[in-house]
């Protein structure tokens, strides 16, 4: 394990570089992410860390000890706390981080027969990985971003998405409107519109498509045209709508509760 001590030194300054501009992370094809759950999630989906970085303070937990002993020595640096500050890309660092390499978009072509997840614009970083946890938590395997997403191995969407990255198979660069017309089952827009069902009158026990639009303006109008139904979470309260990843879990548990009687 190398140590490093200064704010000079090069490695810290690419992976303050990485933290904190999108540019720098398009431009270098890496990325950062902050958390022993995080770098066990990325290890565990066979990601290999360009660097891992550990601060004083977390050597001191057996956590981050054991995961830094997993990775080859020659990828680890001990850094000073301040330090550790300095490069993370959050307010609370957690005493571990690691740069990956930006994966690659995944190599298997989108199952159209089973349920996924279309993110149209949705552009605040926490609500992202929100979305891709609830998704995945809700045991679908597929996400298909528009563009306008934020950029989605950004470390605020990283950290939202508590290693949901790690196991969905995520499209960023599709066409979504055209990719649809062939999907196998429901495509169900969530909407606000007077034309929009309840998502309580549906059956939801096929595959679903589900589309969620951006937090200000919702599903684009393209993508509103080929849905073949739009959908409501019916508001008895006085608000004009609800958080988009609140709305995403709830119609995504609501599939589950259709789905799986078993877990009742
Ligand atoms: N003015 C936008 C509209 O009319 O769609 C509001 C967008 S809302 C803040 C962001 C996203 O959250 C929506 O595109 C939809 O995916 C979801 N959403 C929010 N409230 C919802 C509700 N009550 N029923 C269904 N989806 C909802």
């Amino acid at each position: 394990m190398k140590v490093v001590v200064s704010r000079d030194n090069p490695l810290i300054k690419r992976v303050r570089a990485l933290s904190q501009s999108a540019r720098d992370r398009r431009k270098m094809d890496q990325t950062v992410l902050d958390g022993a759950h995080l770098l066990r999630a990325a290890l565990e989906a066979g990601q290999a860390p360009v660097e891992v970085v550990v601060s004083d303070q977390g050597l001191e937990r057996e956590e981050i000890r054991s995961l830094v002993a997993s990775c080859p020595a020659s990828s680890v640096s001990q850094v000073p706390d301040a330090l550790f500050a300095h490069i993370s890309p959050v307010d609370s660092p957690s005493g571990v981080l690691a740069v990956l390499r930006m994966p690659t978009e995944p190599v298997t072509p989108l199952d159209m027969s089973r349920s996924l997840v279309v993110l149209d614009r949705v552009q605040d970083p926490g609500n992202l990985g929100t979305l891709l946890r609830t998704a995945a938590a809700a045991g679908l395997t597929q996400a298909v971003l528009t563009q306008g997403c934020a950029q989605v191995w950004a470390p605020k969407v990283l950290r939202a998405g508590m290693g949901a990255h790690f196991n969905l198979a995520i499209h960023e660069r599709l066409d979504a409107a055209s990719l649809l017309r062939d999907f196998d089952g429901q495509v169900l827009a969530t909407a606000l519109g007077p034309t929009a069902k309840s998502l309580y009158l549906l059956d939801l026990s096929g595959p679903v498509a589900w589309l969620f639009g951006a937090e200000g303006s919702g599903v684009s109008a393209e993508l509103l045209t080929i849905a073949s139904d739009q959908v409501i979470i019916p508001m008895p309260g006085r608000v004009e709508s609800l958080n988009v990843s609140a709305a995403a879990a709830i119609c995504l548990f609501e599939q589950v509760r259709q789905t799986r009687p078993s877990d009742r």
